[in-house]
């Protein structure tokens, strides 16, 4: 099969350009076109996966299909955009059709339920390497940056956290349990917080998508917006899956473990009472930013070499 031929039957599927508020020339071209709407910023940004390095040798190619997309949303979610259109650089060792048929579903569907379509990609031969660069929109000057934390604001996360760290240990199972299926189905099958990310947008300071750890992103917020913070331990959310699997550990997990793309916030106290309830009910307030920078826990500086650093521990085995 040459690469024409592949990207018409795989990838031009994807392309439906009536997904799109903004794209009026998608692959097949030298460039694609998107018209951005007045008063609209574009907000982009590319993300690579290397096989061994950002997921499993071997990996199954609908998970990562899934998988890839929904870690690149995961980005506009951060922000408050809008997804419309992805591009993506594709690098394989080889033309398996299997292979392509089953990474082309699990990318599609993802494609289908985060509203993003195909604008075009590039198809070359070496080692399993995917980069997709992802394109939102977001009225002029709404983006929610990492910069705007200030003294005061509440913490929020959404979701549960530490369960995809936790599904690390069993991705070899053989016939995983009920608790474990479910921490890997978080892991596999990550869900971007889109909608809320932009619910977000009139309500929030500063937000980032936990990738790496809460502490490991949530400071990231503090060093863009010069503030520090103080986390209620007790409160940070976790499922009971974790809790039942981990013990006493399984805090450790929702602390320091990444993968679970939940969303991390930052939002003023007296805006947090006119939330509306049905946002609230996907929120869990964790802490309070400090005008004292560092990180603490339960008042406790959470000092580099334990605490902030300890997601290296749960860095993919693979
Ligand atoms: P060029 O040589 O002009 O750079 P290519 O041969 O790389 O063009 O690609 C031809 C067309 O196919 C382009 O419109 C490109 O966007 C599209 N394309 C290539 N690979 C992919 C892919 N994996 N997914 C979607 N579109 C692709
Ligand atoms: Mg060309």
């Amino acid at each position: 099969m040459g690469e024409f031929e592949l990207i018409r039957q795989y990838f031009m599927p994807l392309a439906r350009l009536h997904g799109s508020r903004s794209v009026v020339l998608g692959p097949g071209d030298d460039c694609a076109i998107q018209s951005i709407p007045p008063g609209s910023d574009l907000v982009f940004s590319i993300d690579t996966l290397v096989e061994g390095v950002h997921f499993p040798a071997g990996y199954r190619p609908d998970y990562l299909g899934w998988r890839a997309l929904a870690v690149a949303a995961s980005d506009l979610a951060a922000m408050g955009a809008e997804p419309d259109c992805f591009t993506l650089a594709l690098t394989l060792p080889e033309a398996d059709e299997a292979w392509l048929r089953d990474f082309a579903r699990g990318l599609g569907r993802a494609a289908e339920s985060f509203g993003l379509v195909l604008a075009g990609g590039d198809t070359t031969r070496g080692p399993l390497t995917l980069s997709l660069q992802l394109h939102g929109l977001v009225e002029q000057g709404r983006a929610i940056r990492r910069s705007g934390a200030c003294a005061g604001d509440l913490i929020v996360v959404s979701g549960t956290l530490g369960d995809a760290g936790a599904a690390l240990d069993y991705l070899d199972a053989c016939s995983p349990s009920e608790d474990e299926q479910s921490v890997l189905k978080r892991y596999h099958c990550p869900q971007p917080r889109l909608k809320l990310g932009m619910a977000l947008r009139s309500l929030a300071t500063a937000a980032i998508d936990v990738s790496d750890g809460l502490l490991a992103d949530l400071n990231h917020i503090l060093e863009a917006s010069n503030v520090g913070a103080n986390i209620d331990r007790a409160h940070v959310p976790v499922s009971q899956a974790l809790a039942r699997l981990k013990g006493d550990a399984a805090m450790d997990y929702a602390l320091n473990s990444g993968d679970d793309y939940e969303l991390c916030a930052t939002i003023p106290e007296a805006r947090w009472a006119s939330v509306p309830k049905s946002l609230k009910q996907q929120l869990t307030v964790i802490g309070v930013i400090e005008p004292a920078s560092g990180l603490r826990l339960d008042g406790t500086a959470v000092v580099s070499g334990s605490e902030a650093t300890g997601f290296d521990h749960f860095r993919r085995k693979i």
